[in-house]
């Protein structure tokens, strides 16, 4: 908390003091965490960085609204791997090697781990002993697991659409919090979670009103960033739904840019699946942004009302990025081929970055010789049914090795 100088509106422009427990500005726009980057830059470096032992996202605890005695979830989120693959840059018809991050490693399968363990900071700082949120299933799994980890001190309620995948419905309630499956859209889940958690004064975890949540999901490009040795490639790629992660993304480089970590932002390239991308409708035509049909297979990106656009698209537009919408059919061939080129399985909502990395290239969008990250949110585990659309069918024969080659040579 030293460096946290304050929240600031993204919309107005107000400033409330960091121990203020306001979720939202009083008009009503989001609030945004900002730092004392000039105390920050004379006690921290990429040199002091570099002998902190700790490989989790607390390594960048300088960065996050969190003081260094809070107490904390004991999982074990961030540090993912990135991986270098020639193999699917050149399917893809890029020149160069992809990067690719796998946070579907993380301790409950996404992304959303470095957001809800700073969720469950926030609220204990709060005292607050229930924390609720509304999620497609990764956002709410990921709570689950952070609240339980606590220790059986803290409880999750959690507001999940009726179409939510059994893998991460399955999840929470292994992890022993409550699932409210709400017989509707994500926008209905989100907005009766709103009005329950005003009614019982719960904890908010949900990302895109708790300015704290998008400052740990920030945590995994700052590693990204770290791990390619400060070295920015041309192009950074993520899925967006709420827009709460790619926004986080485009702090976490701003941030770094400000601090001289890094001289280079890249490019951000947002992807929607076409069947609900309605931040990309409002990107790429200038107007405003209209509720859309939540009607695509990635489930995680599926968000009809975005909670986070306004965000989502400076941070865009300010790293010269731009966007683009896949087909779910495009979004199984890109789950398919991380699989095989990679050895990664991820969810469709994660697949889906491949699936917009892939048509920009297509398109001749991205050049052909750009240097390309891409995260990958989610694992594939989550959502098994998804993957099987995607998949082959194995082979089935009679447990006889002659039954087998006749079937092997008939083939
Ligand atoms: C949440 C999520 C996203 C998108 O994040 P937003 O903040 O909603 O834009 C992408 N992929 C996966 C796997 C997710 O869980
Ligand atoms: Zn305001």
């Amino acid at each position: 908390m030293r460096y946290v100088k304050d929240l600031a509106c993204i919309k107005c422009g107000l400033q409330y003091s960091p121990d203020s427990s306001c979720y939202l500005c009083s008009c009503g726009g989001l609030l945004e965490v900002r730092y004392d980057y000039d105390l920050l830059r004379l006690e921290w470096d990429r040199d002091s960085l570099a002998e902190n032992s700790d490989f989790s996202m607390w390594r960048y605890l300088p960065l996050l609204p969190v003081g260094p005695f809070s107490k904390r979830s004991p999982l074990h989120i961030g540090w993912t791997p990135v991986y270098k693959s020639s193999a699917l840059a050149k399917a893809i018809g890029l020149q160069r090697p992809v990067w690719v991050k796998d946070e579907g490693l993380n301790p409950t399968g996404s992304l959303k781990d470095r957001a809800s363990a700073v969720a469950v900071v926030k609220a204990v700082e709060a005292a607050a002993t229930t924390v609720a949120c509304s999620s497609s299933g990764n956002a709410a799994s990921s709570l689950a697991g952070n609240i339980a980890a606590m220790g059986g001190s803290m409880q999750a309620v959690t507001f999940v659409p009726a179409r939510a995948p059994q893998g991460k419905i399955a999840q929470i309630l292994i992890y022993g919090a409550k699932v409210i499956s709400v017989q509707g859209s994500y926008r209905e889940a989100f907005e009766l979670s709103v009005a329950t958690i005003e009614r019982w004064g719960w904890y908010n975890g949900n990302a895109a009103i708790n300015p704290y949540l998008i400052e740990g999901k920030k945590t995994a490009v700052l590693e990204l960033a770290e791990q390619l040795n400060w070295q920015m490639p041309d192009w950074l790629v993520l899925p967006v739904g709420d827009g709460c992660t790619i926004a986080g993304a485009g702090k976490a480089l701003r941030e770094l840019k400000e601090l001289g970590f890094i001289d280079k932002i890249p490019r951000l390239l947002g992807v929607q699946a076409a069947g609900c991308a309605p931040i990309y409708l409002a990107f790429s035509t200038g107007n405003e942004l209209m509720p859309a049909e939540e009607n695509t297979l990635a489930d995680s990106i599926a968000a009809g009302v975005p909670r986070n656009p306004l965000k989502a698209i400076k941070e865009i537009q300010s790293s010269n990025g731009f966007m683009v919408a896949v087909e779910d059919e495009e979004i199984l061939e890109a789950l398919r081929l991380m699989g095989r080129t990679c050895g990664i399985f991820a969810e469709p909502s994660s697949a889906a970055g491949l699936a917009g990395l892939a048509r920009a290239v297509r398109q001749g969008l991205l050049a052909a010789d750009s240097e390309v990250a891409l995260i990958s949110t989610g694992n594939g585990l989550k959502d098994v049914a998804s993957a099987l659309k995607a998949a082959s069918h194995p082979l089935r024969v009679l447990p006889d090795i002659h039954r087998l080659s006749a079937v092997v040579e008939e083939k």
